[in-house]
């Protein structure tokens, strides 16, 4: 994209690292405007006024206040975030502030009890809401020319651009991103008024989802372009398996939908330079990931054994990642003389499982229940194998950062998984494209299947630093995707 024209873009997510962060919406949001400003555009985010967003950010301007349609006030403010870099300086924001919907501790979805908030739907109207008032031009010092959202949360968005006559009017485009379909944001018809939506808009063609409102279904059919996380996601929400109810609808859109890879950032995610391990190492240099090994063991209180291969998972504990495969797995790990160091939270009765591994195997199994990023980061570095055994993955970026940082993939070959790891057998090894280990039935034979050719592998020292070689010079970065963006971007103004 020629760097004269920069068009002005808007994000709008819930999450972004590395303010707020729950999963890797928030690594690709926090990711994006530099990679977006390095392809040419300029770039503001607008994110709900949670805590974790107002203390990160600063210089705050009032832009102007507006009432959602339920009555409450909002106040939309612009300043820069502290943390998310862009081009030459941090992020510029526009936050909407509403108390009562966003001031809340803890995980900016569900409350202590992990149950959705009640007010789920009006919280992210809201956030669409601010989406549209900037869209109409509420903000005289700048406006978008696109605006981009990102998961249910901000699908909305896209929906009042064309529904709400002053952002219609203005013409502004939209994207819409799926991270990950099975997160739809589906809520009871009755609250249609209550959230300013005409009822032209509650039809199947539009977002009336089996009686209900659907912000996903929203995003998907209002939008001006869909794109999602990964090629072989796109085609496969396409599918009556993994389409979530709306395959038919992206089937009936799939001149307009894409799939764009995720990168990896590597100011946050490069063994060579992470502050959060204690010995950095790359390719041509591996005796620092080796001692990471040995702190991580004696950390966890894994027995120190620098020659038991290390499988570590860092993951959202749900049916989805296939935590329940892995712990029909665990026995053949220990089996082989592998040891094992899980981190993640979720699920009750997956991590109970998880735990009762722990204390029956001490010494071999590790189970860390919570969310904590530089445990993460120790993990990847410490690791001989990254477990993604999911049952669908739009994307994933464990995987990615276990090549990086030669902790080699072992995935179940869907989504974004199938487009980033190349299986090692004959052929990819004689042709040094092998990056990991691949398995295709979701059953805990075929991991376990997986499990040992992987230990197999790791018993031919050549070929298994081969293969962890080719894993770390492996790059998926940013720049490649923020220009497909802006590619996109640049389409969608020209009407294309
Ligand atoms: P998803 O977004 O479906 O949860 P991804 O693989 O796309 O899965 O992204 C997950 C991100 O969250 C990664 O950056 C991963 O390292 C991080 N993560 C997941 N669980 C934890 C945890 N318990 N502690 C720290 N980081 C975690």
């Amino acid at each position: 994209m020629s760097s004269d024209v920069r068009i002005p873009v808007l994000q709008v997510s819930s999450e972004i690292y590395p303010v707020l962060k729950t999963g890797g919406l928030a690594d690709v949001c926090g990711a994006l405007p530099d990679a977006l400003a390095r392809a040419g555009c300029d770039v503001r985010v607008l994110l709900p006024g949670f805590p974790a967003v107002l203390e990160a950010f600063s210089h705050r301007r009032e832009v102007a206040t507006f009432s959602l349609p339920w009555g409450e006030q909002a106040v939309v403010r612009c300043g820069h975030l502290a943390g998310v870099s862009c081009g030459r300086g941090t992020v510029m924001a526009y936050v909407i502030d509403v108390p009562g919907l966003f001031d809340r501790p803890g995980n900016p979805y569900l409350d202590a009890q992990r149950r959705p908030y009640a007010d789920n739907h009006r919280r992210f109207a809201a956030l669409a809401w601010a989406g549209a008032h900037l869209a109409a031009g509420i903000d005289p010092q700048w406006s978008p020319a696109v605006l981009h959202a990102h998961d249910w949360h901000a699908a909305l968005a896209p929906a009042l651009l064309k529904l709400w006559g002053p952002a219609a009017q203005r013409g502004v485009s939209s994207l819409y991103t799926v991270h990950n379909l099975a997160y739809q944001g589906v809520f009871d018809s009755f609250h249609l008024r209550e959230l300013g939506l005409p009822e032209e808009a509650f039809r199947v063609e539009g977002l009336e989802f089996h009686g209900r409102i659907s912000y996903m279904k929203a995003g998907l059919y209002y939008a001006d372009h869909i794109t999602t996380v990964s090629p072989t996601y796109a085609r496969e929400i396409q599918t009556a398996e993994q389409g979530c109810g709306l395959d038919g609808l992206l089937r009936s859109r799939r001149d307009r939908l894409t799939g764009v890879l995720n990168g990896l950032d590597p100011k946050v995610w490069d063994p060579a330079s992470d502050a959060l391990i204690g010995s950095n190492y790359d390719a041509a240099n591996m005796q620092g990931k080796a001692r990471c090994k040995l702190a991580l063991q004696r950390e966890l209180g894994l027995e120190r054994a620098s020659r038991a291969p290390l499988f570590v998972m860092v993951s959202r504990l749900t049916e989805q990642k296939g935590v329940n495969l892995l712990l029909e797995a665990v026995p053949e790990i220990l089996r082989q003389g592998g040891q094992l160091a899980v981190l993640g939270s979720g699920d009750t009765e997956l991590e109970q499982a998880l735990q009762r591994d722990a204390s029956a195997n001490p010494g071999r199994v590790a189970a860390t229940l919570g969310y904590d990023e530089a445990l993460a980061h120790r993990l990847f570095a410490a690791g001989d194998v990254t477990l993604v055994p999911s049952r669908f993955e739009p994307c994933g970026l464990t995987q990615l950062y276990g090549l990086r940082y030669g902790s080699l993939p072992l995935v179940h070959a869907v989504g974004g998984l199938a487009d980033t790891v190349v299986d090692t057998d004959l052929a990819t090894l004689e042709d040094q494209t092998a990056t990991g280990c691949a398995f295709h039935a979701f059953t805990g034979s075929a991991l376990q299947q997986a499990v040992r050719r992987a230990f197999a592998l790791y018993r031919r020292p050549r070929d298994w630093s081969r293969v962890r070689q080719t894993a770390m010079c492996q790059r998926f970065d940013w720049d490649q995707a923020g220009e497909h963006y802006a590619n996109l971007y640049q389409r969608l103004l020209a009407h294309d």
